[in-house]
């Protein structure tokens, strides 16, 4: 197992890239700790498997090193890094049999038979298929064969690290959830650096101790899953994580209070005088509707019951702000006020967070 580390690390499809909208990858500097799972999450387009690929070394970055513990493996081919990496899609043998599908990578390095036996065993336990280890993979359904790619790819407990590009998209709902369980228990027990590639935010919070976030080519955070719901670095973080997201409101800051649309509100802290394009981001959990003149002025467009808990859809001046109201709170036509809780206010200059002063 190793820490890797990305020196200085860019990549473009370009042969001569000019302006940074030419790199699918823009410069990054980054440590991933030996033994930590790590989700990699983003939109699709937005970098992921450039990212995933370089480190496993089926792309040669334009630009920068891959240091696996403080080697330098940027120019060493895949076989040489001792990776092992499962795709979106199933890679297996048709004309082997499941379990040499899942012995293969142990008998390419020239493990014992007793061994090869005994671990395939394991793992086809854990992806439930000890029953069919005697069939040929042919004919076989694209999320068993999924479930065979991720078996082969959990197989060999020497590995530097474990690389997962979206591994359960063509994997039933239900399995998806028992894989997930699996991976993590996998993690538990032998302590891999694992690297989860997904687009999926459940999956990602629930997989990985660190999620790190990526935005247009770019890591925009990285962090526990509490931190990027209490304190996202950049508006995107902010969006993309959360259920409805962060809302984003333009705001005129000076030191501790924040104009919006004509309505002044304290921050609680202050924030000095940020002169880019300035904005409050405050997640609808930090939220509360009220009757009164506290607060911002809204109007309420729609309730939403989601069980739990009820979201409450407003208008204020054209933007929509999110509210989150516990169960038993009722709304009633005369709450036209939105009043934030300032622990989770957040101030954003150029769509990145600006450290609140501290008094
Ligand atoms: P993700 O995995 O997050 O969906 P990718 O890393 O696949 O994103 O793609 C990042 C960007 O690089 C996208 O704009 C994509 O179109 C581009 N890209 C990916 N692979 C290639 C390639 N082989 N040649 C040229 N452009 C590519
Ligand atoms: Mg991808």
């Amino acid at each position: 197992m190793a820490k890797i580390t990305l020196d200085n690390l860019a990549h473009s499809y370009l042969p001569n890239p000019k302006s940074e909208d030419d790199y699918a990858l823009k410069e990054l500097n980054h440590d991933w700790a030996d033994g930590e799972a790590y989700a990699l999450l983003g939109a699709s387009g937005c970098g992921k498997s450039t990212l995933l690929n370089i480190i496993s070394g089926l792309l040669h970055p334009s630009q920068g090193r891959i240091l696996f513990n403080d080697r330098d493996v940027t120019m060493a081919p895949t076989t040489q890094r001792n990776i092992a990496q499962v795709f979106q899609f199933p890679v297996v043998y048709d004309t082997m049999t499941v379990r040499d599908n899942l012995a293969f990578p142990l008998r390419n390095r020239g493990a014992d038979a007793a061994y090869v036996r005994d671990r395939v065993q394991q793992i086809a336990a854990m992806i439930g298929m000890e029953a069919s280890l005697d069939r040929k993979a042919r004919g076989l359904t694209a999320d068993v064969k999924q479930k065979i790619s991720l078996g082969r790819g959990m197989v060999r407990e020497d590995v530097n690290a474990l690389l997962f590009d979206e591994p359960l998209t063509v994997i039933d709902p239900h399995m998806k959830w028992e894989l997930r369980t699996q991976l993590k228990s996998l993690h538990h027990e032998f302590g891999h650096t694992m690297i989860y590639v997904t687009h999926d935010q459940t999956e990602a919070l629930t997989f990985a101790d660190k999620v790190v976030v990526m935005f247009d080519g770019r890591v925009v955070q990285m962090g526990t899953p509490q931190e990027l719901f209490e304190t996202p670095e950049h508006t995107f973080v902010g969006y993309f994580i959360g259920s409805p997201g962060m809302n984003v409101l333009d705001a005129k800051v000076t030191g501790d209070t924040a104009v919006l649309a004509g309505t002044q509100i304290s921050l609680g802290k202050g924030f000095g005088t940020p002169t880019g394009k300035t904005e409050l981001g405050v997640r609808p959990e930090f939220t509360s509707l009220q009757a009164g003149n506290e607060g911002l002025p809204v109007t309420i467009k729609r309730v939403e019951d989601v069980g739990r808990h009820k979201i409450v859809r407003a208008d204020f001046h054209g933007t929509e702000i999110n509210i989150i109201a516990e169960e038993g709170v009722n709304i009633s036509p005369d709450m036209n006020r939105v009043v934030f809780d300032t622990a989770g206010i957040n101030i954003y200059e150029d769509s990145w967070r600006v450290a609140p002063l501290v008094a």
